[in-house]
Order: C-alpha cells, then sequence, then structure tokens
C-alpha cells in the first residue's frame, strides 16, 4: 500500500490514506491547541495580577473567571483531563469571589496563585489521549446504499413492496420464510431490512429473527437500518420493535410513498442536503474543532466567535440547529438565545447549549429561555456528530411537516411558489438563470373515473417520486394543486429546463400504472418559462400557466416553452 500520498490516484483516494489524513488533521488541530496553551495560561496569570493590583478588581475578577471557565471547557475536550478538572476547581473558587471581593479574598489569594502554577505544570505535561482513537468518520460508511432486503410472508404484499422499490431504483432481495432470513443477509448483503412482524412462527417472531440476526453480526460500526412494517397497531408490537432497533414501524395498509420517503431518507444519509448548523462560542480553538468533526461528519458549519454577528450568520444560512457557547464576552448565550427567539422565523431552530457550566440553575435558566438542550463541555467528539445530527434530523422533519404536502410528501402550494420568488431573489444577486416549470396530469379526471380515486393517487404519487428521482437535489418540487406541479430548476436555462422536462415527460409516458382490472399508461402537459423572460414572479407565474394550457389545447403529452410573457 502506498503511503506516499502522490501515488494514490486523485479520483480514488485509498481508504486508509484518507483515515490517515483525517487523524492527520485532527492531531495537527490538538497541536494547535497545545501551542496556544501557555499563552492561555499567560493571560490568566496577568488578569490575576490585574485582579490583585488593577484599579478594576471585580471586573478583572470576572474576566479572569471567563478565561478559566473557557479552559475548562476546551482542555478536556482536546484531551487534557486532568488540566481541565483542575481548572474547573479554580473556576469554581473563582466564581464564589464574584460580588465578595472583600471578605476573604486574602485567603484565598495564595490558593489562587498556587493552582495558577499548578495549571502550567499540568498544561506542559501534555495531553493524556489523543483526539481520535474511536472516532467513527464518514470515511467508513460505504457510499451507495440502495440494497433492500424485504421479509415478509404475505406473498402479494412482498410482490408488490418488490416491484415498487424496484421501480424506483432499489435493488431488492425478498423473503418470505425466517430461515431464509440469514442466508440472504450474507448473500445479498443489504443496507436495510424491511421487516413484517408476525409469522406463523409467533406473534412477534419476525423482530426476534432480525433481532437474533442483527446480534450475531460481527462489526457492530456497520449498522443495519430496520424498518417493521405491520398490522399490529399496539403499543407492544412498537415497543418490541423498539427494542429491535427498528427505526421506524409503518402499520399496514402500507402508505408506500410515505415509506419511500422514509428508506429513502434513512439510505441516503450523505445524499440528502446536508444538515447546516451554526455554531456560537468565543473560543476558536473549540470552534474550529468542532467544525472540522461534524464537517467530517457530512455537515456544513457555519462559525461565529463573536456574538455581535450572530444574527446575520444565522439568517445569512437558515441552520438547522445552533449550537452555543453559555459564556461569551459582550453578551451571554442565554441572552443571545432570547434574542434569536424574537425573531418568527428563527424562533423554530433548535439552539443547544454548550458550556462547561455545572450550575444546574443556570443549565434550568437557559433551558427556559429559550434553548432546547444542554451539551456539557469537555465535549466527547466521538458522540457530538451523531448526537447533532439527530437533533437537526429531528428538527428538519418537523419543519417538513409544515411545508410538505400530505399525499405526495412534495412540497406544499404556499412553500413552492416561496420558492419561486427567492429564487428569483438569488438569481437578481447571482445574475444565474433559472426556471420554473408548472404542469398538469393529462385526463386525470377519466383515470378516476375508470379506476377509482385510490389509484388516482397512486399516480399522483408515483408521478410526484418521479419527478424527485429524475431532477437534481437542488431542483425543487411541490404539489401546487390537486393534480398540478410546479419545479423550480435553479442556475437553468430555458432550453435546458425544457428539455429535461421533455425527457421526464418521454420517460414518464412509458411508466406501466397498475390497476386491478388492467394496466394503463398516463402523461402530462406542461409550460416552461426561465427568469430570462421576466423578472416579475407574479407575471412568471401567470405566464407559465398560459404556457400549460397552450400545451393542453395543442393536444396535451407536451411541453411549452414560453421564448415571451403572454
Ligand atoms: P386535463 O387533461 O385537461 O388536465 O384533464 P383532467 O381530467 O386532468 O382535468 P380536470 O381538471 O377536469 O380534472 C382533474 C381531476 O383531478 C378532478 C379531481 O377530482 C381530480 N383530483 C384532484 N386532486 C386529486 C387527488 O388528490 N386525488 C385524486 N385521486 N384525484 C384528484
Ligand atoms: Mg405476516
Ligand atoms: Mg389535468
Amino acid at each position: 500500500m502506498p503511503n506516499d500520498p502522490s501515488n494514490t490516484v486523485p479520483n480514488m483516494p485509498d481508504k486508509n490514506d484518507a483515515k490517515a489524513l483525517f487523524q492527520a488533521k485532527l492531531n495537527a488541530m490538538q497541536e494547535t491547541f497545545k501551542v496556544g496553551l501557555p499563552a492561555r495560561l499567560i493571560e490568566i496569570q496577568q488578569i490575576w495580577d490585574d485582579v490583585q493590583t488593577g484599579a478594576d478588581a471585580s471586573e478583572s475578577l470576572v474576566i479572569l473567571h471567563r478565561l478559566v471557565h473557557t479552559l475548562t471547557g476546551s482542555a478536556g475536550t482536546f484531551g487534557y483531563q486532568q488540566l481541565s478538572h483542575d481548572s474547573r476547581a479554580l473556576e469554581i473558587l473563582l466564581k464564589g469571589l464574584i460580588g465578595h471581593e472583600g471578605a476573604n479574598f486574602d485567603e484565598s489569594s495564595r490558593q489562587i496563585q498556587e493552582m495558577i502554577y499548578s495549571l502550567v505544570e499540568v498544561a506542559r505535561s501534555g495531553a493524556e489521549s489523543a483526539l481520535s482513537q474511536q472516532l467513527v468518520s464518514k470515511l467508513d460508511i460505504t457510499e451507495s446504499k440502495n440494497h433492500i432486503l424485504i421479509l415478509e410472508d404475505d406473498k402479494e404484499l412482498n410482490q408488490l413492496l418488490t416491484l415498487q422499490l424496484h421501480h424506483f431504483g432499489y435493488e431488492v432481495a425478498s423473503v418470505e420464510t425466517l430461515e431464509d432470513l440469514t442466508t440472504s443477509i450474507e448473500s445479498f448483503h443489504p443496507d436495510l431490512i424491511l421487516a413484517d412482524i408476525t409469522f406463523p412462527e409467533g406473534d412477534f417472531a419476525g423482530i426476534q429473527a432480525v433481532k437474533s440476526v442483527l446480534e450475531k453480526r460481527t462489526n457492530v460500526s456497520d449498522d443495519l437500518p430496520v424498518v417493521f412494517i405491520s398490522a399490529r397497531q399496539d403499543i407492544e408490537a412498537r415497543l418490541q420493535a423498539v427494542r429491535a432497533k427498528g427505526q421506524a414501524y409503518f402499520p399496514k395498509p402500507i402508505n408506500i410513498s410515505a415509506l419511500l420517503n422514509q428508506i429513502r431518507e434513512m439510505t441516503n444519509r450523505f445524499e440528502s442536503e446536508p444538515y447546516q448548523v451554526v455554531v456560537i462560542d468565543d473560543d476558536p480553538a473549540l470552534v474550529s474543532l468542532i467544525t472540522f468533526i461534524l464537517e467530517d461528519y457530512g455537515m456544513h458549519v457555519a462559525t461565529v466567535t463573536d456574538p455581535k454577528l450572530a444574527l446575520d450568520v444565522i439568517n445569512r444560512h437558515k441552520p438547522d440547529l445552533i449550537l452555543m457557547d453559555v459564556h461569551m464576552p459582550w453578551c451571554s448565550g442565554i441572552e443571545l438565545a432570547q434574542v434569536i427567539r424574537q425573531h418568527n422565523n428563527l424562533s423554530r431552530i433548535p439552539i443547544i447549549f454548550l458550556s462547561s457550566e455545572m450550575d444546574e440553575e443556570v443549565q434550568f435558566q437557559a433551558v427556559l429561555k429559550g434553548g432546547d438542550d444542554f451539551l456539557s463541555k469537555p465535549i466527547d467528539v466521538n458522540k457530538l456528530p451523531k448526537f447533532i445530527q439527530s437533533r437537526a434530523q429531528r428538527a428538519r422533519s418537523l419543519s417538513s411537516l409544515m411545508i410538505r404536502d400530505g399525499l405526495t410528501g412534495l412540497f406544499n402550494h404556499t412553500y413552492i411558489k416561496d420558492a419561486v420568488e427567492t429564487e428569483m431573489n438569488r438569481s437578481e444577486r447571482t445574475g444565474n438563470e433559472f426556471s420554473v416549470v408548472m404542469l398538469d396530469v393529462d385526463f386525470f379526471k377519466k383515470v378516476n373515473d375508470t379506476y377509482g380515486h385510490t389509484i388516482g393517487d397512486q399516480v399522483l404519487r408515483g408521478l410526484s417520486h418521479f419527478l424527485v428521482q429524475h431532477l437534481r437535489k437542488t431542483d425543487k418540487v411541490g404539489r401546487y394543486g390537486g393534480e398540478e406541479f410546479m419545479v423550480v430548476l435553479p442556475d437553468t436555462s430555458l432550453e435546458d429546463a425544457v428539455s429535461v422536462i421533455r425527457a421526464i415527460l418521454e420517460n414518464f409516458g412509458e411508466v406501466v400504472h397498475h390497476a386491478a382490472e388492467k394496466d394503463f399508461h398516463v402523461t402530462f402537459s406542461a409550460g416552461v418559462i426561465s427568469s430570462r423572460v421576466t423578472q416579475e414572479v407574479a407575471m412568471m407565474l401567470e405566464s407559465v400557466d398560459k404556457g400549460l394550457y397552450k400545451a393542453k389545447h395543442n393536444g396535451r403529452n407536451q411541453v411549452t416553452a414560453i421564448e415571451h410573457v403572454l
């Protein structure tokens, strides 16, 4: 194995080399912290001198307490446990003195000075542990995750699920009996298991079988997510599913589009839009470590070390989550959280406080004043990314309930219309052209009348998934009305948008839809416009609608490009 990085092929970095690089970066950050330590301790000593001799002792004491508090938090995070421990002792002592300078000051002076000397000594002896021993980096996770194993004894349902998942691009292996489970996991290497609960062997036999197979797997770093499906709705069944590490539970009859959304979320961990996190902490070393760890896990991080700039950064990045220090100069994290909560559009972003604060009262206040949770420093770098990811995921899925359409999982009318506005603003800044598509299913009333409303719904869900699968991640697809859809394509010319939608129409027209009596095909008509034609949102929407009408009028199953406002 080549150790020299220049020997590796650029497009295919060796996994071990990449890991070594990751390790090297972590080591470098720990080294930076180490190099900065003497200066931090000198500053602590200087401020302590100010406390004793300076004009404003009480102000200096507050600064000293903050500096020591910051050291407590970051030292432990960077692998200096003893330093963190000793620093915390000093911090507690200092905190007790704030506001009571007169009384026991003289008694404590010697003790404080000794503790500072001892911090210097402990810092000199170096870190106790390396940062990265057990850090699971995303490099450990295999990329394309589209193998799904279905365990279901109901033959028809098994076939239906297999067909549907296959149609949406998954590789599927289907198993009808519990005996075949182990062998098919070994031969198929699924990325996800979809399992029924009740089998001839027993009411919970499906759960037990999956559980025992998962327990036998030796490679624990490689989780195998499980989704249970069952006609059982009771708490007992759901609880058993949770105990077997089931990550989702779908009652029968299964809502296929919801199931597909869930599977897509669980298998595309690194393909879906990355979580955006804003980190606010006045300690630059800690901020860069957190940034590095979260970015390595696939998240996007924006940082703020000066709380005055926090609102700007939050507004610019619209994060899924905010990680914030409690103690900062100029204003506290608790105050800043209250300011953030004053903004209606920011009031739902979870705020996780980061602090070496041990005081329960402060933690309680922090949560009371708008925080959602508390993470204690020193931060465990092994746990941080998973914790943040699960919080961000939850926040995103809650907010998606408000912007998604229930039947199709697409953006709803309000959201997609706003998206046109947002994209127009962006396009004015960047000068890039973007396109908007309005499309409507042809003769949809006939589908409902001939095959029933349920089949009609299924067609709408099918088209929704088809659009999402065939467009880019950055394109936005919304349900504009009953059987009418809108797509916003950023950075796309009119010509490109038209040819993309034409290709989708051609492919979708070939999809076979199944109804009880017979199979059938469905087409749609569409109008396409771009920001080159008009920069007025209202005019754009009016014209694109007219373009759609023109496509209908000219015989349907076609796409009209709008070159001039109509
Ligand atoms: P055209 O080609 O001119 O668009 O004809 P069409 O039949 O598609 O258009 P029309 O507007 O006459 O009918 C649309 C139908 O779509 C009527 C409405 O009942 C049905 N529809 C709207 N929303 C839903 C839905 O959520 N589910 C189902 N199954 N049908 C819906
Ligand atoms: Mg069954
Ligand atoms: Mg229609």
